[in-house]
């Protein structure tokens, strides 16, 4: 199969329009059989309660080429349930796990001349989105959603010369409410986020520390990553909170790291404590592990001492044997892998 002329080695994360997306509508109580459709454009009415009560959710996911030519996708049974969780939350009408999964494999088919080669890094990153498209005026649930998935090639999260550490700040401002929201993919986390993420960047970090809402002494996540801490032992900690996103990278990373022999702990990690830690990284999708080397609290500053510059030895240990697994060089868990082609 011919693959598109794209310098894939260069892409950024941004939008690049594919050809191909998947479509399913919900109407009259239900979700119609969907289809891959060629229009990249929605039309929905003024009024839709997307647009005034934010009633969306997303998910982040990708495809890879691996070392023999396949194509796979990560765990996307994990993603499926999750949307699934976020959508129950907001009152959309969850869409079944088993056909977001066969949505999922219907949207990488169809887009295949835009998987990136293995080798250069990129992958197709696939957006499965959510929202309400029905009028609302009144506060309420909408009678009808859009379920979509789009695609498009990103380019290697980290350019050559690997992966700089970042510097983050203690945020003064919350991602989440306790009871709230911060344990779904709600599209209404991130609005809220934007303003603290600009005023960060405006002072030279590259990220936000979020602390628990309720008590503002335990660290949660940034604004789309979640943690873990490295001791000087090599525990491998990562924080545990109501309101954390679920991210599917840190969970993998947690139960490979548990596999490789390390002791894994998943507990409240107190803001007071983070000097102990000789390790820090941030884990998502986009990434899967960006090294942290500090934490500014105020002026005060914590230093992680084996990430300063890149990722530190069990970081990236943990780094390889995941992107090992997702590009196939590695053999992973059972059913972390699903081929496409
Ligand atoms: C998506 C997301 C993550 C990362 O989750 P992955 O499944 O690993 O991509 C972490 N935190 C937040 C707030 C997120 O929205």
């Amino acid at each position: 199969m011919e693959k598109k002329n794209i310098d894939w080695e260069n892409l950024g994360f941004g939008y690049y329009k594919t050809d191909k997306r998947y479509v399913s509508n919900f109407k009259d109580g239900k979700w119609d059989s969907g289809c891959i459709t060629e229009d990249s454009m929605v039309t929905i009415s003024e009024c839709a309660g997307v647009i005034h009560y934010c009633q969306t959710c997303f998910e982040g996911m990708k495809a890879y080429t691996t070392q023999d030519g396949h194509v796979v996708v990560f765990r996307p049974d994990l993603n499926a349930q999750r949307m699934y969780d976020s959508a129950v939350r907001l009152e959309i009408p969850p869409f079944p796990v088993e056909r977001f999964i066969d949505a999922v494999e219907q949207v990488v088919k169809a887009n295949l001349e835009f998987v990136p080669p293995y080798g250069t890094g990129a992958a197709l990153y696939l957006r499965p989105v959510m929202f309400a498209t029905g009028p609302v005026m009144g506060v309420k649930p909408a009678q009808e959603y859009q379920f979509r998935i789009f695609a498009s090639p990103v380019g290697p999260y980290f350019k050559k010369g690997g992966a700089s550490s970042l510097v983050l700040k203690v945020s003064d401002f919350d991602r989440s409410a306790p009871h709230g929201t911060g344990h779904i993919k709600a599209g209404l986390n991130y609005a809220m986020s934007l303003h603290p993420i600009v005023k960060a960047h405006d002072e030279g970090f590259n990220e936000n520390m979020y602390l628990d809402p309720q008590t503002r002494t335990k660290v949660e996540e940034t604004g789309g990553a979640n943690f873990f801490f490295v001791t000087a032992d090599n525990t491998v900690v990562t924080p545990k909170s109501p309101s954390i996103l679920p991210s599917i990278t840190r969970r993998s990373l947690m139960s490979l790291a548990e596999n490789l022999g390390y002791k894994v702990e998943e507990r409240e990690v107190y803001l007071s404590e983070l000097s102990e830690f000789v390790e820090c990284g941030l884990c998502g999708t986009a990434a899967v592990i960006s090294p942290v080397g500090k934490v500014n609290d105020h002026g005060k500053e914590i230093l992680f001492k084996n990430s300063q510059n890149g990722m530190g030895p069990v970081s990236k240990k943990l780094y390889d044997t995941l992107t090992g697994i997702q590009f196939g060089r590695i053999e992973g868990p059972e059913g972390w892998v699903r081929q496409i082609i």
